[in-house]
């Protein structure tokens, strides 16, 4: 039995609040692409700690990535999926995508577990970036991918990321182990969650 931790609004609000301070001492996010559906509610956070005086707010694209599950009686926890689908995707066009082009991006999604999603995430935003960047003749701008994740699990990735990307612009807000954690979005019973939250805070 994977053991469950449940997280709370103010955990998460928090965690986003200390680790915007570390982003912002190593640069400014000039836009965040949040991964759906767990990657919003952190985005969202995380702008409002972002946000330095005077400046305006930074935008926030989505993209919606999903692990392709096997079909089974098994619980989310138990089967993690393989391979990833895109639900939503950036607007292609060369207006949206100039808009990267040459600019610090922060990729935000709320748990690094296997490294499948971010793996397919930074691969493929890398990939229309770069295009974008020659057919429009910007080759002299660099675009900086950055990674925010609310839970980073401790443990050996299938999922491969650029070497420079993990040591200097890869930001968790907790590495965790191995366990099944429980964000307050998802649950069916806020005041449930909240409870068995603070049980496990006295323990
Ligand atoms: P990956 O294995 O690609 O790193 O994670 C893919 C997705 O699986 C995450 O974005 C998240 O939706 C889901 N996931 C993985 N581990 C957990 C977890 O501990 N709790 C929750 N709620 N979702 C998880």
């Amino acid at each position: 039995m994977v053991q469950k931790i449940y997280v709370t609004y103010n955990d998460v609000h928090k965690l986003c609040q200390q680790t915007a301070e570390r982003i912002l001492d190593d640069f400014t996010p000039n836009l965040m692409i949040a991964i759906g559906g767990g990657g919003y509610v952190p985005a969202r956070i995380l702008r409002s700690f972002l946000k330095k005086p005077g400046n305006p707010n930074i935008p926030i694209q989505a993209i919606g990535l999903s692990l392709y599950e096997s079909l089974g009686t098994e619980t989310p926890e138990e089967i993690p999926g393989t391979k990833v689908t895109r639900t939503q995707w950036l607007d292609l066009s060369s207006l949206e995508m100039a808009n990267l082009i040459g600019k610090n991006v922060l990729i935000v999604d709320e748990v690094d577990d296997t490294r499948t999603t971010l793996e397919y995430a930074v691969r493929e935003l890398e990939k229309d970036v770069q295009q974008a960047t020659e057919a429009l003749g910007r080759t002299a701008e660099k675009t900086n991918f950055s990674i925010f994740v609310v839970h980073n699990k401790d443990k050996q990735k299938k999922g491969k990321l650029p070497e420079d990307l993990v040591k200097e612009r890869y930001y968790a807000a907790v590495t965790c182990g191995d366990e099944w954690i429980c964000y307050p979005w998802e649950a069916q019973d806020i005041d449930e969650h909240d409870r068995l939250a603070e049980e496990a805070k006295k323990q």
